[in-house]
């Protein structure tokens, strides 16, 4: 295995480009992606959760992922462990436990693209409601100051 350790980093989204030997812990999405051990230099994604990997974080800040991960997909098919960021090359895998992994990187790739993709059209709609309310406060503020009661009110207090 080119890459016998990896750190943890975590991001709020997965950069494009990723380093070797940096495993990008996104918690928000429960999702980790890594450049392939191997080096072959193709991104592995493993999703995060009951069924799927379970990331368990040392008090020394390592980190290990379990299961194995099992880059089936790649042609470099490289299957290692990654414990308290120790890469341990892990063996060849049987052809059942291949289609399963296949799979279930696929669901996860799809799902988080989807997610990234949903985002815009929420910030969108946030910034059309914050221009609203800008909008409708600087029309209230002017209404206010020219108001002549109000303004004669105002003057009637500070005396
Ligand atoms: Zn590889």
């Amino acid at each position: 295995m080119k890459i016998q350790g990896i750190r943890p980093q975590y991001v709020e989204q997965l950069p494009d480009k990723m380093e070797e030997g940096v495993l990008y812990i996104c918690e928000e999405f429960d999702l980790t992606a890594h450049k392939c051990c191997c080096g072959c230099g193709e991104d592995v994604y493993n999703k995060i959760g009951p069924a799927r990997w379970r990331l368990t974080k040392m008090p020394d800040g390592t980190v290990s992922l379990y299961p194995s991960v099992g880059n089936w997909k790649y042609a470099c098919k490289s299957h290692y462990c990654i414990r308290k960021n120790r890469v341990i090359d892990a063996g060849p895998m049987s052809a059942r436990a291949i289609e399963a992994v296949q799979q279930r990187d696929r669901q996860d790739r799809d799902k988080y693209i989807a997610s990234i993709n949903a985002q815009p059209d929420f910030e969108h709609s946030m910034n059309l409601w914050r221009r609203t309310r800008v909008l409708f406060t600087s029309i209230l503020h002017r209404i206010k100051t020219l108001w002549p009661w109000r303004l004669r009110t105002e003057k009637g207090d500070r005396q």
